[in-house]
């Protein structure tokens, strides 16, 4: 269960404001999609929901289930539920793509080891499900990775770990429409009542796949604009400029 406020937040960066007053709820289960031109804010949220240190919270809060998270560490927004599905998903050699993700799920299970026959079961069903080769899992973490792969990889961790509030940032950009197919078959899989998602978004491509519930428009580290599906359509057809037709 996930229901997520994120209430008169503003953060800066440095000494600059990158979003300013934004306010925005996700219910349980919902899907929203967040659009907007580059250089928005769009991952400045993303980064800050997830409690990325970088991004300094000049006021406003975010809850989760109620509880104030504004403070929280990374790792424990993790035990609480929360995922990121980074824009550019980091590269790490040295360590394997399962290494990584059973750690990954160790410690958000609060260090209680996952067994691992029962690791490698899942990791295997859910890397046929996403049509990705068995190589994946012992290769380092992303490392050599194309654009698209790393993506998949993205939904595989999201998969795996079973976040109840997950932010994916742009997870479907470099994909070619085979692998944007198979990424969406992913997160509707975790549709659920006990699943709630932020998908950052540039084309209303994605939510051909994955219909979201509702369609938020961030301009200027604002959220200006908030409808259902039929919102991105239009944005595909008018552009931002074309907003006040909406
Ligand atoms: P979007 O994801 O919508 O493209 P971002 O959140 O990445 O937008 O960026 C919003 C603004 O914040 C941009 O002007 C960007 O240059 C600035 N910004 C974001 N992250 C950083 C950072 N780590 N350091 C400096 N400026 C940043
Ligand atoms: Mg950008
Ligand atoms: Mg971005």
């Amino acid at each position: 269960m996930a229901e997520l406020i994120i209430d008169h937040l503003s953060v800066a960066v440095q000494d600059k404001t990158i979003l300013n007053d934004v306010n925005l709820t996700i219910k349980n289960g919902e899907i929203h999609a967040l659009m907007g031109p580059n250089g928005t804010g769009k991952s400045t949220l993303s980064e800050t929901i997830m409690g990325n240190p970088r991004y300094r919270i000049t006021g406003g809060r975010i809850l989760l289930n109620d509880q104030n998270i504004t403070d929280m560490a990374t790792d424990e927004r993790a035990r609480a539920g929360i995922f990121l599905a980074m824009q550019y998903p980091v590269e790490v050699a040295g360590i394997t793509n399962a290494d990584f993700i059973h750690s990954a799920m160790n410690a958000r299970n609060n260090h209680d080891a996952v067994p691992v026959l029962k690791f490698l079961k899942s990791l295997h069903q859910n890397m046929a499900f996403l049509d990705m080769d068995e190589d994946y899992a012992n290769r380092g973490l992303n490392e050599d990775f194309s654009g698209g792969e790393k993506k998949r990889n993205e939904i595989l961790q999201l998969m795996m770990l079973q976040p109840t509030m997950a932010v994916l940032d742009e997870i479907d950009s470099g994909l070619d429409i085979d692998a944007l197919k198979v990424v969406a078959r992913g997160i509707n899989k975790m549709r659920s009542e006990s699943f709630s998602c932020l998908m950052v978004t540039h084309y209303q491509r994605l939510l051909n796949y994955v219909v979201p519930d509702v369609v938020h428009v961030m301009m200027g580290g604002r959220i200006i604009k908030t409808g259902g599906p039929e919102l991105a359509v239009a944005l595909e057809k008018n552009g931002y400029e074309g907003l006040d037709q909406v």
